[in-house]
């Protein structure tokens, strides 16, 4: 990780000089990445966006470009692509023109201009398509030529500001794997900003979780998702079962929780630094969660079960999940590979979940 071909230092942006809409942004963006700005809407994704386009100035700190501080590199040498989640594209123009547009603004030669236009056609697959007008293609299309559009002038950078949004679920996946194909092939570096955790899991190298203005976490997928840091980023990415309590002890990273529901402690992995007697958040993906009939007799980790009740099985094709409501209080969703759904207890059944130590995670709560 060296030579990142751009730089936050410092950034900060306030619009009315009194809420920071980005706070102390320092992120380092690595040459031929795929890099996510995921979080939910108002976090500042867009702004921080905005100002690595240029169409915002930041506030405070800097903004380097290829080392260049930003703010002295005029927008038409910045050699950014852009493709917004309205597509943008001129109406009155047909597909071809509006492709070929970023290149006739630069002085490209019309010869060349065709011959770079047809073959950025094929890249989002759309060969044949550029006679034809915006208005003649449908959604989907569209936001190729928009793709097509930030591709042809070969930028380096290349930002997406919610791209997909206003696709359907099926086109969206589809687009989500044809993007990030167009990246390894072309080996562009990627700013991606969505509100959704698993179009940034499946598209990124790594992700940003900004809430607040703030990155969160910047990780792989696998990272984020395996190791949130604290309970806004196990919340925000993936399914969580959740249980408040308080910090009983502390030591080597593990820890036992005295959870508000039920009167047995229970065993975790403290992420944060929290005091003794101080509140936790407790967090237990449903798939490392397991279920067994109560009753039976079992080995060692005393703190890494609960008792309960199985409400509900549902089968999903591939996985099969489990309601179980909890005998204190709450629910417990429990996810497990279709293999074991015929070893499930029946519904109604008295149960117990159980899990490893390692996989309750224990944060300091929300603020
Ligand atoms: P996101 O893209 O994560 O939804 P934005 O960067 O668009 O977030 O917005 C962050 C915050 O800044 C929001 O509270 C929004 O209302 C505010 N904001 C965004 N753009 C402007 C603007 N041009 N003027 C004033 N406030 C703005
Ligand atoms: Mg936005």
């Amino acid at each position: 990780m060296s030579d990142p071909i751009v730089r936050f230092v410092g950034i900060g942006k306030t619009y009315d000089g009194v809420i920071r809409v980005v706070e102390a942004l320092d992120l380092d963006v690595e040459r031929g990445e795929f890099l996510t700005l995921l979080g939910p809407s108002g976090s500042g994704k867009t702004t921080t966006l905005m100002l690595l386009a240029g169409f915002e100035t930041p506030t405070a700190g800097e903004i380097l470009l290829e080392g260049k501080p930003l703010s002295r590199v005029p927008p038409y040498q910045r050699n950014i692509g852009m493709v917004f989640q309205n597509y943008a594209l001129f109406p009155h123009m047909t597909i071809a023109e509006n492709i070929g547009f970023p290149l006739s603004v630069r002085g490209v030669p019309a010869a060349d201009i065709a011959k770079r236009v047809d073959r950025a056609l094929g890249m989002v697959q759309l060969g044949g398509f550029g006679a034809r007008r915006p208005a003649q293609l449908s959604g989907g299309q569209q936001q190729r030529v928009a793709v097509a559009r930030a591709l042809v002038f070969e930028p380096k950078l290349i930002l997406m500001d919610e791209p997909l949004g206003a696709l359907d679920k099926q086109l969206r996946e589809q687009m989500q794997l044809e993007i990030r194909q167009l990246h390894q092939r072309l080996g562009v570096t990627m700013v991606y900003v969505t509100h959704d955790q698993a179009e940034a899991l499946t598209m990124s190298d790594r992700i940003a979780v900004f809430h607040r203005g703030k990155i969160q976490q910047l990780d792989t997928p696998e990272q984020m998702y395996e190791y949130p840091k604290n309970a806004f980023v196990a919340r925000f990415i993936g399914e969580n079962n959740r249980l408040e309590g308080k910090l009983e002890a502390a030591a080597d990273g593990r820890c036992t929780i005295r959870i508000a529901i039920g009167d047995t402690p229970i065993d975790g992995t403290l992420v944060e630094t929290v005091p003794n007697g101080g509140a936790v958040t407790v967090s237990l993906r449903p798939e490392r969660v397991q279920i067994r009939a109560a009753g039976h007799t079992i080995d060692g980790q005393p703190g890494c079960r609960l008792a309960g009740s199985l409400r509900e099985i549902i089968y999903l094709g591939d996985h099969v999940r489990a309601r179980v409501a909890l005998a204190g209080n709450g629910e417990f969703m429990v996810k497990r590979p279709i293999s074991e759904a015929h070893t499930l207890p029946h519904i109604g059944a008295a149960v117990e979940v159980f899990w490893t130590p390692e996989h309750c995670r224990a944060f300091a709560p929300e603020s």
